[in-house]
């Protein structure tokens, strides 16, 4: 519940600086959709029902879908989803892309099930979104999140394209991104990496703009080692940053000269390096760093820790990891802190790249039609978050906001007018 009423909070503060009045508040903190369901799957040959939910925020684009993760994590909260679903529309409206939030998830541990299983509940999920017509490349469209990866984005694609094919002529390769890339496949270069690389893209313009230089920006922590955590350690190694501490839901590990950028490649989880032993618990407070990039779950930072926290920056790989109680105090001992949506909004800025080329969508200039060369994406993708970075900035020196009130206020700022005519508030 916390992490929806902390969302909640920021948004209203956002839409009463704007003056947006109480209607369009009201709309903004609603949801268009809450749904779940469970779906009936056999896991270990027992007939199990396993929860699943997906919510839609709202959206001034009626004829274009929302578009958000689906997590599989045992602990699926109804409450973070829709607090994801905000913050996957103020990701979307301020990176300016033609998409409303939502998010979902499906209460299993993957890492317990087999891969037949896997399929099993992602089709079934599949199944019971089509049959109330939720998903499809108009609608919703799903992406990666906590437990998912461009195989399941792949099932995903196949079994909407199998119930759907005999009766209408839709897109299907559009109907969900971060699939896998290649002949047959409709994935584009690039997605698996675009979080990570975006997030140093991110902090580099902020350290141009704060003007902080660099040399003294170098020892980074990281929490989280999957898509978001172990692209940003590897791209960050590769530019000279010394990563010096990992961490996993399996624990963590510090070596103080750093890894090199070839040992983090060639590793799948941070235990496989030969360093330390430490606690997420001890990373997360590390004396000797200046960047702290949490990228795994929500709020890792809160007030029992934030005082304890020694690095100069917190850069949101994950969505929500701060505390509004943790904001506060990171903001009195002037830590920076640059916030999820838009140091993380690489991925869905890739994932809308991806979704104008299976749709054929080609109003929006930004998007590169005609390359399957992964870095000239993730230099489009770059220019748009840099755009956004430098609003952001911008707007919070000129109203003296955090730069996360600032992100919020011009994400919202981008529709309000969209949002008035829709709603006629
Ligand atoms: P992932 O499943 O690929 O990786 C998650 C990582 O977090 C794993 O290393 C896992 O071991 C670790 N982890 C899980 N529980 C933990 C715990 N209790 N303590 C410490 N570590 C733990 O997921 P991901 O796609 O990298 O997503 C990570 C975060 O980034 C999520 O908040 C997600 O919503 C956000 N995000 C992801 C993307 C994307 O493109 N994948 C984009 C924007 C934001």
């Amino acid at each position: 519940m916390r992490n929806l009423e902390n969302i909640l909070g920021r948004v209203r503060k956002s839409a009463e600086l704007l003056e947006l009045g109480d209607k369009l508040i009201e709309i903004l903190t609603s949801f268009k959709c809450i749904w779940s369901c469970d779906l009936p799957v056999k896991i270990r040959g027992k007939q199990q029902l396993i929860p699943a939910v997906r919510v839609w925020h709202r959206s001034p684009h009626n004829d274009k879908p929302t578009k958000g993760g689906i997590r599989f994590h045992p602990n699926i909260k109804l409450t973070d989803m829709q607090a994801h679903a905000i913050e996957m529309s103020l990701k979307n409206w301020l990176m300016e892309l033609p998409f409303g939030g939502a998010k979902g998830g499906v209460a299993i541990d993957p890492g317990r099930c087999s891969k037949s299983e896997l399929k099993a509940i992602t089709e079934k999920l599949v199944d019971e979104l089509d049959e109330r017509n939720m998903i499809g490349p108009y609608l919703d469209v799903p992406a990666p999140d906590v437990g998912t990866n461009p195989e399941i984005m792949n099932w995903i694609r196949q079994r909407f394209a199998q119930r759907r094919r005999t009766r209408e002529t839709a897109q299907f390769a559009g109907v969900v991104t971060g699939k896998p890339v290649g002949y047959g496949r409709d994935g584009i270069p690039g997605r698996e990496q675009a979080t990570g690389y975006g997030l140093i893209e991110v902090l580099e313009i902020v350290l141009r703009l704060k003007r902080i230089s660099p040399d003294n920006m170098k020892r980074v922590a990281i929490m989280g080692f999957g898509n978001v955590g172990a692209n940003a350690a590897r791209f960050l190694a590769q530019k000279g940053y010394e990563i010096i501490a990992l961490g996993d839901v399996d624990g963590a590990v510090y070596r103080r000269d750093g890894f090199d950028p070839d040992e983090l490649s060639r590793v799948k989880t941070p235990h496989e390096l030969k360093a330390a032993k430490i606690t997420n618990h001890e990373l997360l407070e590390l004396f000797d760093i200046d960047i702290l990039l949490p990228a795994a779950l929500e709020n890792v930072i809160t007030e029992e820790n934030a005082l304890h926290v020694k690095a100069k920056i917190i850069l949101e790989g994950a969505n929500g990891p701060t505390t509004p109680e943790a904001d506060e105090i990171l903001e009195s001992r002037e830590i920076l802190v640059i916030p999820d949506i838009l140091a993380n909004a690489g991925g869905v800025t890739v994932s809308f790249f991806e979704w104008a080329r299976n749709t054929g969508y080609a109003k929006d200039p930004r998007v590169p039609f005609n390359t399957e060369y992964d870095k000239s994406i993730l230099t489009a993708m770059s220019d748009i978050l840099k755009k956004a970075a430098v609003e952001v900035f911008e707007y919070s020196s000129k109203h003296q906001l955090s730069l996360r009130q600032a992100a919020y206020t011009v994400a919202i700022k981008h529709v309000a007018s969209l949002l008035r005519d829709k709603y006629l508030v």
